[in-house]
């Protein structure tokens, strides 16, 4: 039976068929940037396409060498860089798969001081100021373009996808906010399209008619002095008329301060605006941004919303995320949970892509599974949270023998706290696939067990691993018995109801999971929530769909205060990409931040604290701590006493500098070494 009758149809250009209306999106590994690299590019490459996924875009790839996004980005410029792309393009190829190679030119985003864009405007995310480009270097960059795409061409790629959005060079042009030439390229909105429309005129003249061209469209810039959507559905009405095979959804400059991507945005948040341009066009539409399961990309093909749904990291996540859909077995795909940790952070540190689910992601040749190898060794493993799932998990697929005993009545460990919070209730999906994934290997799992070393030395074991994780930390602060005083866990576990006046002590990641617990307790985050609170224009009459300077705060009903004992700003060890966003939510919602405390006491007035030599009361009824965590470390120090060979991993090993990440790559690559 086929699940996703709509999402599974083929799409028909004329010329070709896309085989599916799944679209891997562009994403930047890393990978791009060294030419000896793309083997690994190609294996990542070509096992998304043995999944089943329709058409997979390339990360960006620049015309010319100031576009990259940094002076070490891959461009496509020269006959020499074929070659390279041949490999990827055969991958794909290999499995029945489509790929485009995506052109991105940075423009002012360009982390290189020999960065360009219409006018001589810094971005306020940039640390370069862009030089403003000649009539003549116009012109360059355009038959760039052309070139480029041509030469993808020859390396054998089914298109190309223009990126016209997120605030990169070609959407420069098109805005007011940067292009602000008086020439033929600025001034009135046909002129500052000309750019646009001139490259998607060049590259079809040059690629012929048979050669899938994508323009990925802003249709909602959510910066001041955007487009305003009559003017998106003009343009995108011009590209129609120059041949553009396919429009794709662009949500959001990346200078926005306004979240569109990250695990707090509604799933399909964005989907109605592709669906109002489908009104005005003929060209095949693909919506994108916050959509993580097949049933989301079904429904959004069925209302006739779209013909494709973009997503990106989900594929990174699960390369097998459309086959396993139609072939019905939805619920073992390993579901992106949007947290950016692996992904889009290690971009911006430089580093290789991953997943924070699927550790394999981007590492296919360097992690070459052979699952069907002989071990049938017995393990047992202590503790069933991310690092423990994964390590059974991973054993059992593996070959093992694996028993997994968890002291709870359910697995998960501390990520099933983290699911509670708004937001992150995706979590879940982590979770329930590790223990899926575990059962129908074969594993067997033991719950609300809890086994002394006695236990263990019943029977011999090839291998123990302990992966018994963390517990709160108890801060040392006279009267931290008071009653109200609570852990981060009873709360979240539901053992202790929020008050109205809350101290939390901590701000790292949990502090502020902590405050948007309390400032969204039992409010409705639907898309109309989410659009209101930030001041999006669900009519799309407003320049850049953002509604002008009304301030829309959340009222906090509570008093919180956030604590830590050092100074600075909260909240700096945050991940790059979603750290702006929590300390964005919790000044909105009033939360008052105090760093530099020094705890004195607890009391029935409240709590007492010293903070620039000055004590004072904070009258609150309750007290939340958030003060990380100490490894629950006893049966492996028992086991050590006893001399007994064991692994420890996740937060058993080390509770400082522990995430969900760590916890689960520690137990893949035990599996993988054991
Ligand atoms: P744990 O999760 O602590 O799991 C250990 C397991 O072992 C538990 O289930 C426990 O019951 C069991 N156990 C203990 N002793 C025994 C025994 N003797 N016998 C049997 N079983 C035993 N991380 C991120 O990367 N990103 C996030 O966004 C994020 N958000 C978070 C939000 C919150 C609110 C919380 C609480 C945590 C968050 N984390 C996040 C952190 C993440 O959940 C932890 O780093 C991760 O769970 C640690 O994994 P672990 O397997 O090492 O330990
Ligand atoms: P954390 O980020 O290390 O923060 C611990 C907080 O407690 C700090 O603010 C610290 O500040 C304070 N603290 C430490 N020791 C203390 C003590 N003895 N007394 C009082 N305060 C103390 O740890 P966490 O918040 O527990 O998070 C655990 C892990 O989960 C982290 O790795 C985190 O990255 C991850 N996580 C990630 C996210 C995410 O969104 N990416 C969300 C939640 C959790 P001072 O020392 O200055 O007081
Ligand atoms: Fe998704 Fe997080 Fe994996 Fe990135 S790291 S693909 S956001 S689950």
């Amino acid at each position: 039976m086929n699940h996703y009758p709509h999402l599974s149809q083929p799409l028909d250009l004329g010329f070709t068929q896309i085989r599916n209306r799944t679209l891997m999106g562009s994403m930047h590994t890393g990978l791009e940037d060294r030419a000896s690299n793309y083997p690994k590019l190609a294996a990542f490459f070509a096992e998304r396409a043995a999944g089943g996924v329709g058409l997979i875009i390339t990360g960006g790839i620049s015309p010319n060498y100031r576009g990259g996004t940094t002076p070490w980005a891959g461009f496509l410029k020269y006959s020499w860089q074929v070659k390279r792309h041949q490999l990827i393009t055969e991958a794909v190829h290999n499995h029945d798969g489509k790929i485009c190679m995506q052109l991105l030119h940075a423009g002012r985003y360009a982390y290189n001081p020999l960065c360009q864009a219409p006018s001589r405007i810094k971005s306020p995310i940039s640390k370069f100021t862009p030089f403003a480009m000649s009539n003549r270097q116009i012109n360059n960059t355009i038959n760039d373009y052309a070139n480029s795409a041509s030469l993808a061409q020859r390396a054998g790629y089914d298109g190309v996808e223009i990126m016209g959005s997120e605030g990169y060079l070609i959407n420069q042009f098109i805005s007011l906010r940067t292009n602000k030439r008086t020439d033929k390229w600025g001034g009135n909105y046909q002129n500052r399209c000309r750019f646009a429309l001139e490259i998607c005129r060049s590259i079809r003249e040059k690629c012929g008619d048979n050669y899938i061209i994508i323009f990925r469209l802003s249709l909602l810039d959510l910066i001041d002095d955007g487009s305003t959507f009559e003017e998106v559905i003009e343009l995108a009405k011009e590209l129609e008329k120059t041949g553009v095979n396919i429009i794709n959804t662009g949500i959001g400059w990346h200078e926005a301060r306004i979240p569109t991507i990250v695990s707090s945005v509604p799933h399909g948040a964005f989907s109605w605006v592709t669906a109002r341009l489908k009104e005005h066009v003929t060209v095949p539409l693909i919506a994108s941004n916050r959509l993580n399961l097949p049933d989301q990309a079904e429904t959004i093909i069925k209302k006739g919303q779209a013909d494709m749904v973009s997503m990106a990291r989900p594929f990174l996540a699960d390369a097998h995320f459309y086959n396993k859909a139609v072939q019905g077995k939805q619920h073992s795909i390993n579901v992106c949970i949007a947290c950016n940790q692996a992904c889009l952070d290690h971009v911006f540190k430089n580093k290789r892509a991953t997943c924070l689910v699927n550790p394999r992601a981007c590492f296919e040749t360097d992690l070459n599974l052979d699952t069907q190898n002989s071990n049938n060794g017995s393990v047992l493993v202590v503790g069933a949270g991310p690092a423990g799932l994964s390590c059974a998990s991973e054993a059992q697929k593996f070959g093992y023998k694996v028993t997994l005993v968890e002291a709870k009545d359910h697995v998960g460990g501390q990520f099933s706290l983290a699911e509670k919070i708004p937001g992150k209730s995706d979590f879940i999906h982590t979770i329930t696939y590790f223990e899926n994934l575990f059962l129908e290997c074969g594993g067997k799992l033991k719950l609300d067990t809890q086994l002394s070393v006695e236990n263990i030395l019943e029977k011999n074991w090839d291998h123990i691993v302990i992966a018994t994780g963390v517990k709160p930390r108890r801060p040392k602060i006279a009267g931290i018995n008071h009653t109200m005083v609570c852990s981060y866990a009873q709360v979240l576990r539901g053992d202790v109801a929020l008050k109205e006046r809350i101290a939390i002590i901590g701000a790292g990641g949990i502090g502020f999971d902590m405050a948007e617990f309390v400032i969204k307790k039992g409010k409705n985050e639907g898309v109309s929530e989410y659009l209101k609170e930030w001041n999006i224009d669900h009519d799309l009459k407003s320049p850049g769909g953002v509604l002008s300077k009304q301030e829309n705060n959340t009222v906090p009903e509570s008093t919180i205060y956030m604590l830590q004992r050092s100074q600075g700003k909260q909240g700096r060890g945050l991940g790059k990409t979603t750290g702006w966003i929590h300390r964005l939510e919790v000044k909105k919602a009033g939360v008052k931040q105090m760093s530099g405390c020094e705890y004195l006491k607890i009391d029935d007035t409240g709590l007492h604290i010293r903070q620039d030599e000055k004590e004072q009361v904070l009258e609150v009824d309750q007290i939340i701590y958030c003060s990380g965590q100490e490894s629950v470390n006893r049966l492996s120090t028992s086991l050590s006493l006893n001399k007994v060979n064991h692994h420890v991993i996740g937060g058993a090993l080390k509770a400082g500098e522990l995430d969900a990440k760590s916890a689960i790559k520690e137990g893949f690559l035990l599996a993988h070494t054991l």
